[in-house]
């Protein structure tokens, strides 16, 4: 063999009593096939065999496999964000003529593709309320191949009653999707409410740390897997092994970073829900907070997410009580090392029932600082609010 040859081929070593704890990375685009008959016959071997690195690698198959048996599924496809996980579903489930039921209080990117792309397709989207399942029933047709939930909803956590949702699809033969995100399937298991199809933003508490954008798709019935992964191939969209790695570092400390981040908003909470100038904190695990008697039936427990609504007077001061935090970051997301801080507006994302309560919601996501210091952000915060809002001058 020639220097120039040598630069490019790799000697062959030994692995014999090597063994790693750790997911190994393996990156590849091309997969080289033992002989001319093996590369013939390369389709022959099935959804399971490999041929090409966009069509999934050992790294990315242990991250699919590890997150199927989470949620007792039977496969589980990958996708570069949380948002692309949705909309691939959506996309390659629905057709011209076909209607999807959307929950009001979806993620917002969900309802901007919805009436952008899927419109442009000519897929009807009608959005339902999601705590009112009279009025779902009235909106599901023979044209509906979709019913999407989300459940707690974004920023203003309403529980849904999944498997009543299911089985109103169900009987006019529609899918049910479900985005798993704030829960994680250590808290709930759609599939196992009747869900068709989960999805997971594993950008948030899988991923764990802020540094990585991904999304899963979870199925119960192989024949949803294989059309959404031929749809994934033609579309060209996959995943980077190296990402893949750092998903499956970040799920080793998932269930210690959840049960840390509930425990700590709970005192939180006690602290803001004591407070005059909080009108309510809304989190599926509070008496009070909407769907909570569903969560209490369905969940095994709740994240670190939740969301704090102000009085009428305080909330204009709350953009600027921001600036008082030192432990919680001001930004969208959650589930990383860092508490965030997140403003919300909520009536420009609703367009069933309107939100008549004060806008802008904070929402508040606790991450592993000390919870002393996060504490002292809150008293911080709401000393500010205090400040603008003196008592006598209140509603
Ligand atoms: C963050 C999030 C998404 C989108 O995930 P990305 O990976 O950021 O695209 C979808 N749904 C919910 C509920 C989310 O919180």
């Amino acid at each position: 063999m020639n220097e120039w040859t040598r630069c490019v081929v790799s000697p062959e070593v030994s692995h014999e009593g090597f063994a790693s704890l750790a997911v190994p990375v393996f990156r590849a685009s091309t997969i080289p096939f033992a002989d001319a008959k093996a590369y013939a016959t390369r389709r022959e071997r099935g959804e399971e065999g490999y041929s090409y690195g966009l069509y999934g690698t050992p790294t990315s198959r242990t991250l699919e496999k590890k997150i199927t048996a989470l949620h007792g599924g039977v496969r589980t496809l990958l996708a570069p964000s949380g948002q692309a996980a949705i909309s691939i579903t959506m996309l390659q489930l629905l057709a011209q003529g076909d209607r999807v039921l959307i929950p009001d209080t979806v993620y917002p990117p969900v309802r901007d593709f919805a009436d952008t792309d899927l419109a442009r397709l000519g897929i009807e989207t009608r959005y339902y309320d999601p705590t009112d399942l009279t009025a779902l029933a009235a909106l599901i047709d023979d044209r509906t191949r979709l019913v999407w939930i989300e459940s707690p909803g974004s920023t203003t956590m309403e529980v849904q009653d999944m498997s009543a949702i299911a089985d109103l699809a169900h009987q006019r033969g529609a899918l049910v999707g479900c985005d798993n995100t704030w829960a994680s399937p250590l808290y709930f298991k759609p599939l196992r409410h009747g869900a068709d199809i989960v999805i997971e933003a594993l950008t948030k508490f899988f991923g764990g740390h802020s540094d990585v954008l991904m999304g899963s798709l979870t199925v119960k019935d192989p024949a949803v897997a294989t059309r959404i992964r031929a749809g994934l191939g033609r579309m060209g969209i996959g995943v980077s092994p190296d990402d893949c790695s750092l998903v499956l570092r970040g799920m080793e400390t998932m269930a210690l970073r959840m049960d840390h981040g509930a425990r700590v908003a709970r005192r939180l909470i006690e602290r803001l829900q004591s407070h005059r100038l909080v009108r309510r904190v809304l989190y599926p695990a509070l008496p009070g907070s909407p769907g909570h008697e569903l969560w209490k039936r369905d969940f095994n427990g709740a994240s670190g997410v939740f969301s704090v609504v102000f009085t009428e007077k305080a909330t204009p001061h709350v953009f600027a009580a921001l600036d008082t935090l030192k432990a919680f970051a001001i930004g969208a997301s959650w589930g990383g090392t860092r508490s965030l801080a997140a403003p919300m507006p909520v009536r420009a994302v609703r367009s069933v029932r309107a939100w008549t309560e004060p806008d802008t919601v904070l929402r508040l996501s606790v991450g592993l600082e000390d919870e002393d210091d996060l504490a002292a952000d809150i008293d911080r915060f709401l000393d500010y609010l205090e400040q603008h809002c003196p008592a006598n001058t209140l509603r």
